[in-house]
């Protein structure tokens, strides 16, 4: 007896947000789905194609700095949940040229908050027992900053300490969000999840990187020594965990995501090499390995992250469900068998970035 809800997705054209959408649309699918997103370069509608012609979904072009544009649609679709997932993405693009980072993922945050204060208000109060409205922020672990080879993993009591105008501008539009909970009352969520892999990645993240230049015969470029470690979560099991959080999560609270998948740069690599090998039929190059190649490091590259999901596992019964090894069979099959999604995002500009990004 779950009543429907009016959910609003921004950023549902990118990775994790098309991934979301797929997933709410079959679990929920009386639910209203309404996704806002620029199309920026990491937006792409091609993603969510299958849904075109559902009577409970709608997309709209536009960006979530327009202050008048997010009012009306609050208003129009009458949106009891926000999925705030909008934002510049890569910490690679965030060196190159931090102001786009400032404006979506800062002011952009700010004004869905400000129209989402103004609001929730006027929505019908709900029945005793029933969840009522909810503004979940999309978060980043990176805002914890890098931890040492023996910590332990990022609580949601652990200090912020960004270190790449990526993970700054994340950490500010969270504050932002906790703050309109706890100054005016807006049912703020906050979810901070470790990196996230699947399908619609785009190509410049280091795992479709890797698959597609293993598929195109090309370098692959490791940075520094290749000894960085990351927490890798299959991208179905966070939208899982944003799911339960929507759902059952206290307002005004932080929840911690991740796999408890630990896995150095190089190693990831080296597997995705094997993988390739073979799955793969008419490789350029092989074995892939023989493909990899050190870079340059990163500057201010955090040597770890590693998330504690304990919060998330003991009030809300989550639990990751897809292995490291199963989700990257997945994803590269994925990337093997949908040339015709990637192949046209390899633009002269991706090219252009390419060439600044790994230069040396
Ligand atoms: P993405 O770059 O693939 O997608 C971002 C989407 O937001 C794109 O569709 C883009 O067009 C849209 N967008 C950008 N600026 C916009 C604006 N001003 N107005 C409206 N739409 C805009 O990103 P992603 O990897 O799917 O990440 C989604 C969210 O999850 C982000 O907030 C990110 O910080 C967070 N997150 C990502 C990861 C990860 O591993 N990818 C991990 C934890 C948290």
């Amino acid at each position: 007896n779950r009543k429907s809800r009016r959910v609003l997705v921004t950023g549902g054209a990118g990775f994790i947000g098309a991934n979301f959408v797929h997933y709410w649309s079959r679990r929920y699918p009386g639910d209203r789905l309404v996704v806002l997103d620029a199309l920026t370069y990491a937006g792409n509608p091609h993603n969510l194609a299958s849904l075109e012609g559902n009577q409970n979904y709608r997309f709209v072009q536009g960006n979530i700095c327009d202050r008048p544009l997010v009012e009306n649609l609050l208003k129009e679709e009458a949106i009891d949940t926000i999925a705030h997932f909008a934002a510049e993405s890569h910490v690679d693009r965030s060196i190159l040229g931090p102001a786009a980072f400032i404006q979506t993922n800062v002011v952009g945050s700010f004004t869905l908050l400000e129209a989402f204060r103004n609001h929730w208000q006027t929505l019908p109060v709900p029945n005793l027992g029933e969840r009522g409205p909810i503004f979940l922020h999309v978060s980043t672990d990176e805002v914890y900053g890098s931890l040492g080879p023996e910590d332990p993993g990022f609580t949601e009591q652990t200090p912020y300490s960004p270190n790449s105008p990526y993970s700054a501008s994340k950490a500010g539009s969270d504050h932002l969000a906790r703050a309109y909970y706890h100054t005016y009352g807006v049912p703020t969520l906050i979810t901070n999840c470790s990196n996230n892999y699947g399908p619609y990645h785009f190509p410049e993240k280091l795992i479709p990187l890797m698959c597609i230049n293993m598929l195109l015969g090309k370098p692959l470029p490791v940075y520094g020594d290749g000894q960085n470690i990351r927490d890798w979560l299959y991208v179905e099991d966070h939208c899982r965990g944003l799911d339960v959080v929507i759902h059952q999560g206290t307002p005004g609270e932080t929840y911690n995501i991740g796999g408890n998948n630990e896995v150095k740069n190089i190693d990831l690599v080296k597997m995705l090499c094997q993988l390739m090998d073979e799955l793969a039929p008419d490789l350029p190059v092989r074995p892939c390995e023989t493909l990899m190649t050190f870079v340059k490091d990163r500057p201010g590259h955090d040597r770890r992250y590693a998330i504690d999901a304990t919060k998330i596992k003991t009030q809300l019964g989550w639990t990751p469900t897809v292995t490291v090894e199963e989700g990257l069979r997945e994803t590269v099959q994925w990337y093997l068998t949908h040339q015709e999604w990637w192949r046209p995002l390899l633009s002269a500009e991706y090219q252009d970035y390419y060439r600044q990004v790994y230069a040396n």
